[in-house]
């Protein structure tokens, strides 16, 4: 139908005629002209109509926003005064000859050129008109290039894709399963893959040596922040290559696609240990365009009277930490209130904090309200330690040393936010030797991975000391988000039932769950691993956009819904009788109890 998209006209096409297909972004009566901007996916474009034209004038009068039009017209160059240099297309506009209204629109619900405030329930109830904004389109195309260069790469390196079922058993993950009851095996359900894990292993076992897959994941979590139960990885799985060949082929592919997409050169992929991401940012997943780290000072806390400090500085399991944010002695005491309230959040208990006015005048030159507590000789040592200067504050986290890293990382990046202290720019980084296991807090141990990731000890000193044990694991992390993670996986099936003892999965029961995986690692499973990136992150970050479900086509809400299809929903009687399905509780009644 179209000759031209309306968005890639120029002045190159001055005298055309051409033909455009498109919607009504705005009209405009200007004294007996009729003013069109015609929009399609690649931009807008001004047509206009002049009363010569008579019956398509009418037309063009009759139209409004949102209607779907086929226009034929002259590319002409607009006058001087009527340049647009805001407009892509500004310098031209098109002479309409002829239109056809191909159908018309209701009043959009929103205005699609301004809907700041209009609430995100809104935008997903009407999906498809939201993504008729300009913004939108340009993310879900740099998506759909995105996912491109990336399938190139991997084709070109010998990748092949191959698909694993939607329809299948539980791959843990750590998080619940979505479950499908299946109709022909009443009580039974299958479940949706979390990742396709151990299929992917299975393919290293049938040896196909370099598997790959844009793989859609669910998983039903308790929704926080920016998580959506179905999400897409770009999951990728080798033979025979170990973690440093891994992580430098898969650096090369993001790098290779920051180029290609953005022009961006990625610098340097620092390797960091889990332990010092811990222990210098609170975070597994660092940003490390943030100038501030936290300083352990449990040496010096061992030494006061001041319980809150002493405490966890002498407890295996504590920790006690300083952060100093250069020239932020200008913090106010409310908002010190807020930061106080941010790692409440975390669990902390409370935040010290002192205020460095004049180092030169030594404790007298400092401010805050647990100086008393502390010798002064202890607070110079920790002043030299923490290199502070003049304008300074140090903010103090003491408590488990979970709680510690998690309220310190998370108050890091807050007051970088703050108070603008976040450098410009990329800033990319591996973390590598994770624990295999943390503890549940009941006693028992889950992994920090998932159960197939190989340990970098054997099968003895992982059973006799799980809690020392690091993991084969690795994660590549850009500006403070997790892009991709993965490991080394078991190859041999006694590794995996030390791994399983260990996670107190009894025999029969890894048997009923992994029987397969177990029997497969009998019959010649070569060295192999992989591992995942997150794709609706990985766009985000490369489109700038400040939620993934701003780069999904049609996301869930927060509350795993989708509000414009109605999803989820009720189903027939019919329907959950052929599933041999009985609510525990009447519709109504669940209903009132939500
Ligand atoms: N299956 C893992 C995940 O989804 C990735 C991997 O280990 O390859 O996190």
């Amino acid at each position: 139908m179209r000759s031209h998209y309306c968005g890639a006209l120029s002045t190159a096409n001055i005298d055309e005629v051409v033909t455009l297909c498109g919607w009504v972004d705005r009209r405009r009566d200007h004294g007996g002209v009729i003013f069109l901007d015609l929009r399609d996916r690649q931009g807008i474009v001004q047509v206009v109509f002049d009363p010569d034209t008579e019956e398509h004038f009418r037309r063009a009068d009759r139209v409004r926003s949102e209607y779907v039009l086929k226009v034929t017209g002259r590319v002409r160059a607009r006058g001087d005064a009527t340049v647009n240099p805001a407009m892509a297309t500004g310098e031209i506009e098109v002479l309409g000859k002829k239109l056809e209204i191909l159908n018309s629109a209701e009043t959009p619900p929103f205005q699609l050129d301004d809907y700041t405030n209009v609430g995100e329930e809104v935008r997903l109830q009407y999906r498809y008109m939201d993504l008729r904004r300009q913004e939108m389109q340009d993310r879900l195309i740099m998506r759909s290039k995105i996912t491109s260069e990336l399938r190139t790469f991997l084709d070109d390196e010998g990748f092949l894709d191959i698909e694993t079922p939607i329809l299948t058993r539980a791959t843990p993950e750590g998080a619940r399963d979505y479950l499908v009851p299946s109709r022909t095996h009443p009580g039974q359900f299958f479940a949706l893959p979390q990742s396709p894990q151990l299929f992917k292993q299975l393919l290293m076992v049938s040896g196909f040596d370099r598997y790959y897959q844009v793989a859609k994941c669910f998983r039903d979590e308790d929704l926080r922040a920016d998580r959506q139960p179905e999400f897409t990885q770009i999951d990728i799985e080798t033979a025979f290559l170990d973690e440093r060949e891994i992580m430098a082929i898969t650096e090369r592919m993001i790098r290779e696609l920051f180029k290609s997409v953005l022009e961006v050169d990625l610098p340097e992929f620092p390797h960091i240990t889990y332990k010092e991401a811990m222990d210098r940012y609170g975070s597994d997943k660092p940003d490390l365009r943030i100038p501030l780290e936290l300083v352990s000072v449990d040496d010096l806390m061992q030494q006061v009277d001041f319980k809150v400090f002493r405490g966890p500085a002498e407890d295996p399991a504590g920790r006690v930490a300083a952060l100093k944010v250069t020239g932020g002695a200008s913090i106010s005491r409310k908002e010190i209130d807020g930061y106080t309230k941010y790692v409440s959040i975390y669990g902390a208990r409370g935040l010290a904090w002192i205020k460095v006015n004049d180092v030169a005048a030594g404790v007298e030159g400092l401010q805050s309200p647990i100086l008393k507590f502390m010798p002064d000789e202890i607070v110079a040592q920790m002043i030299e330690r923490l290199s502070a200067a003049d304008g300074d504050i140090i903010f103090f986290g003491a408590d488990r040393a979970k709680v510690v890293n998690e309220a310190l990382g998370a108050l890091r990046i807050k007051v970088a936010e703050d108070q603008g202290m976040i450098a410009p720019g990329w800033s990319p980084l591996w973390v590598v030797d994770f624990p295999m296991f943390e503890e549940d807090g009941e006693g028992s141990w889950t992994p920090l991975h998932h159960p197939f990731t190989a340990p970098s000890c054997n099968a003895d000193a992982l059973s006799a000391n799980p809690g020392e044990a690091l993991s084969r694991a690795y994660d590549m992390v850009l500006n403070g988000c997790e892009l991709g993670g993965g490991s080394i996986r078991i190859h041999e099936r006694a590794m995996q039932e030390s791994v399983f003892r260990i996670l107190n999965i009894d025999e029969a029961e890894a048997e009923e769950k992994f029987g397969f995986l177990l029997n497969a690692l009998q019959y010649g499973a070569p060295p192999h691993g992989g591992l995942a990136f997150g794709l609706d992150r990985l766009v985000m970050l490369m489109t700038g956009a400040h939620s993934i479900r701003d780069v999904i086509a049609f996301p869930k809400t927060q509350s795993a819904a989708c509000v414009m299809t109605n999803a989820p929903g009720v189903v027939s009687d019919q329907q959950m009788k052929e599933l041999n399905i009985r609510l525990r509780q009447s519709r109504t009644e669940s209903e009132k109890a939500q």
